[in-house]
């Protein structure tokens, strides 16, 4: 069977993410591991973190996945901004460590005009400043739409994997982002050349989760808009072309959709996307 879920929220503690993802029908998941709207990080209590796990073990979820705070860039050069991005991400690979998390997730930022030319060393220094105060659970880069100088081209992603040269270093894929950034995910052709990509910059060894959004905007937009599945531009036909191919088949699905009102993922669309997959 394979894992799907969506990002749920954890405001009234951690243990309220497990009712939220059985309410959605989801067996797996992701979490932010503290406000999204705050810098502040503190470690999970005992007692939270005891039954958060007891909860996943009794529902037989998967995996669960941090996402870091999207006000982080650590390609910034503002070093009061760099610090707090990079003390808040120590903090959640700590947290998830607790709950022995499958990783934490992140947009690496934004090089604001510059160029990736620019900050790649520093990023490759904050990335390895923080798997080296940090261990347990992994570091997941996402892929990005590319809008205002935002980092995460499938050709940066690889640079930054193979300069930082760590194992728990990961990737994860947006399918918006994908077809923001002009992947287009409703042709086979344009899925082949995707993952023979991925092949040739040994980044599909390194790929452990999708974030399956449709696209609200179009492709080669590089605006990042998250529609609910089959709502979008990618469309049901295209979602399930892309999540159905062999060299993805094992990967989890978190959705990070719009949902009814913007209350986020639901169960119409975690139920739609268990319906493509061919792995029941
Ligand atoms: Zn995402
Ligand atoms: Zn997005």
């Amino acid at each position: 069977m394979r894992f799907v879920g969506g990002h749920v929220s954890i405001s009234g503690g951690l243990p309220h993410a497990i009712g939220n993802t059985v309410k959605i029908g989801g067996n797996c998941l992701q979490i932010f591991a503290g406000s999204p709207r705050l810098w502040f990080r503190k470690p999970f209590a005992d007692a939270e973190v005891r039954a958060f796990l007891s909860g996943v073990k009794q529902n037989n979820f998967g995996p669960v996945f941090i996402h870091a705070l999207y006000l982080l860039n650590l390609a910034s050069s503002n070093t009061g901004l760099l610090e707090k991005s990079t003390t808040s991400l120590v903090a959640d690979i700590q947290n998830g460590a607790l709950i022995h998390s499958a990783g934490v997730i992140i947009h690496i930022g934004s090089h604001l005009g510059v160029g990736f030319d620019t900050v790649k060393d520093q990023l490759v220094a904050v990335i390895q400043r923080v798997l080296g105060e940090t261990q347990d659970c992994d570091l997941i880069l996402e892929n990005a739409a590319g809008q205002n100088g935002k980092i995460g081209s499938l050709s940066e992603l690889a640079y930054l994997l193979k300069k930082a040269n760590d194992p728990r270093l990961k990737i994860c894929l947006d399918t918006a982002h994908l077809f923001a950034a002009g992947v287009d995910l409703r042709s086979l052709s344009a899925i082949k050349e995707l993952t023979q990509e991925l092949k040739d910059l040994n980044l599909l060894d390194r790929l452990v989760c999708l974030h399956l959004n449709d696209c609200a905007s179009d492709l080669d937009s590089h605006r990042d808009l998250h529609a609910n599945i089959g709502e979008g531009n990618i469309g049901l036909a295209g979602l399930r072309l892309f999540i159905n191919q062999k060299e993805l088949l094992h990967l989890p699905l978190i959705l990070e959709v719009p949902g009814d009102n913007k209350q986020g993922p639901n169960l119409k669309n975690v139920t739609l996307a268990r319906k493509i997959t061919t792995l029941q």
